[in-house]
């Protein structure tokens, strides 16, 4: 699992997708929120996908063959409270028509930072995430950061927000600097894409 893991190609509209056809795992969320780091960790390659320090840089969509069983997406982040409106607009447009036009979605991971509440944006995203009927995790990045005791109130507080999310089924806590929740992520690939 894992052995055989590409960068195939970065597109900025949806008429560069790839030709071939795989399942595909779409990974969402705010910039900054530790994707590129969550694709290193996972695929343990330092430098396979670049952790940007910019947030709002990224703007392509990044494709990851992984062993031609599936592709990993890296989908383009959104910004903090200050985002322009055009940006957003920008943001839900390619975000919108990417999800609507990719029938292989098998799952989608919605990364919100376990240190700070959903942004209104993060509420848009599972939304839209809902109405295109896609299985949905969360994984509640940067959990190094955490105390402990502070875990449950995180829990807490996103299920205010998502009740329908389950600590250890489709919540987890993750963590790229410690590969907290890696094995589960893995797990939940394995038994959708190398099992079959
Ligand atoms: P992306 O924009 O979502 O792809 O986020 P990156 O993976 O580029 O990470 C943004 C910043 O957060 C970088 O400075 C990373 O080093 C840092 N970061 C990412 N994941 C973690 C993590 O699990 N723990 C800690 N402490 N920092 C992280």
């Amino acid at each position: 699992m894992f052995e055989k893991v590409n960068f195939e190609r970065s597109i900025f509209t949806l008429n560069d997708k790839p030709q071939q056809s795989l399942p595909e795992v779409i990974l969402c969320g705010r910039s900054n929120v530790g994707k590129s780091s969550f694709i290193n960790s996972l695929c343990r390659q330092k430098h396979l996908a670049k952790a940007s320090s910019t947030p709002g840089k990224t703007r392509s969509i990044n494709y990851y063959n992984v062993d031609d069983k599936f592709y990993l997406i890296d989908l383009p982040g959104y910004g903090y409270a200050k985002t322009s409106l055009e940006e957003r607009a920008h943001w839900g447009k390619l975000v919108s028509e990417f999800i609507f036009n990719s029938p292989n979605i098998k799952l989608a991971i919605h990364f919100i930072d376990s240190r700070h509440k959903p942004t209104d944006l993060d509420i848009k995203l599972h939304e839209l995430l809902v109405t295109s009927n896609l299985t949905q995790i969360i994984l509640l990045s940067k959990a190094d950061k955490l105390k402990q005791s502070e875990y449950k109130k995180e829990v807490d507080s996103i299920k205010t927000f998502f009740p329908e999310f389950i600590k250890g089924e489709n919540l987890f806590f993750h963590s790229s600097t410690k590969a907290t929740g890696r094995k589960e992520i893995a797990s939940i690939l394995n038994s959708l894409f190398y099992l079959k």
